[in-house]
């Protein structure tokens, strides 16, 4: 059989090398000033006598380069065509070589993995709803009763569910930190007779994986501070009081998750004010808490 020529895409390359791989390759990288996504410098190709050191301009972004004085520009493949002297698929087939793509699988970048990984870790989490429930009751009594305002109400898509798999609840729905519906909560309106509990949640519902209310605090806060409650209704009652950074935790013992997700949001300067229940329950949610974020962020402690 006739051996096929090596296979070149130049896409597959494009996505896979950047134009900081290629000049880290040929030691350029050190001799160049970074500007955000400008590298500038002398021309590595006409101005071997460092000439002018301003002529070289590389946009990392968009992975294009271009000299000023000798006028050669481009792509990574360009660089390479100029620098080794040969056409462009031969400065592929050599790309490819140097860092080692040998298809269009393989080799992931760095950022393909990160995207992988965190493709992982959704794959655990909740799966976005396929479905919205409708025809709820945005009047019902229930919520007058807790004091939610229209305005809350509204906000937050609450509503009593006449029928349907939260029949005769409340129906709170529930966004990843994406704001991607995940999940709706159903609440007793009321207090809850023996056999029924306060709150239902679907049965493969992950509380572990969700911040409530995260994903309207990215929308909003600039300060990156954060107020960590319970329950869902100290959420809206803080909202419709004006405090829009409260998020919480849907009564469940801070997760490694949760965790994760709060420091990833506040970063390395972040504040968070926890407020828990004076109950056995909220001093222990509020003092595992405190335990697990402490070392990590600024922290201060309201007891209701
Ligand atoms: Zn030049």
């Amino acid at each position: 059989m006739k051996k096929k020529a090596e296979w070149v895409s130049f896409k597959d390359i494009k996505e896979k090398v950047s134009i900081d791989d290629i000049l880290s390759h040929y030691n350029l990288i050190e001799g160049l000033k970074r500007k955000g996504n400008e590298l500038i410098g002398y021309c590595p190709i006409h101005d071997k006598n460092h000439f002018n050191k301003s002529s070289f301009s590389v946009n990392t972004k968009k992975n294009i380069w271009h000299c000023f004085s000798c006028g050669a520009g481009g792509n990574i493949l360009d660089f390479v065509s100029v620098m080794e002297n040969v056409e462009i698929r031969q400065a592929g087939l050599l790309i490819k070589k140097w860092f080692g793509i040998d298809s269009q699988e393989d080799k992931k970048t760095a950022k393909e993995k990160r995207e992988d990984k965190k493709k992982e870790v959704n794959e655990k989490a909740n799966k976005p709803l396929t479905f919205k429930l409708k025809n709820l009751d945005y009047d019902h009594p229930y919520l007058k009763e807790r004091g939610i305002k229209k305005e809350t109400i509204k906000e937050f898509g609450l509503g009593y569910c006449k029928r349907g798999i939260l029949k005769g609840r409340i129906a709170i729905p529930v966004h990843n930190e994406e704001g991607e519906l995940v999940a709706y909560a159903g609440r007793y309106p009321g207090d809850p007779p023996e056999e029924e509990s306060k709150y239902i949640f679907p049965p493969n519902f992950k509380k572990s994986y969700v911040i409530f209310n995260l994903n309207r605090v990215r929308d909003n806060d600039k300060e990156k501070e954060l107020i960590l409650v319970e329950g869902f209704f100290d959420v809206f009652n803080l909202w419709q009081a004006g405090v829009k950074n409260t998020v919480a935790l849907m009564g469940t013992s801070l997760s490694k998750e949760q965790e994760e997700l709060i420091l990833r949001y506040l970063g390395k300067d972040g504040r968070i004010t926890l407020i828990f229940d004076s109950d056995e329950a909220g001093e222990k949610a509020g003092k595992e808490a405190i335990e697990k974020l402490i070392e990590k962020v600024y922290i201060k402690v309201i007891r209701l």
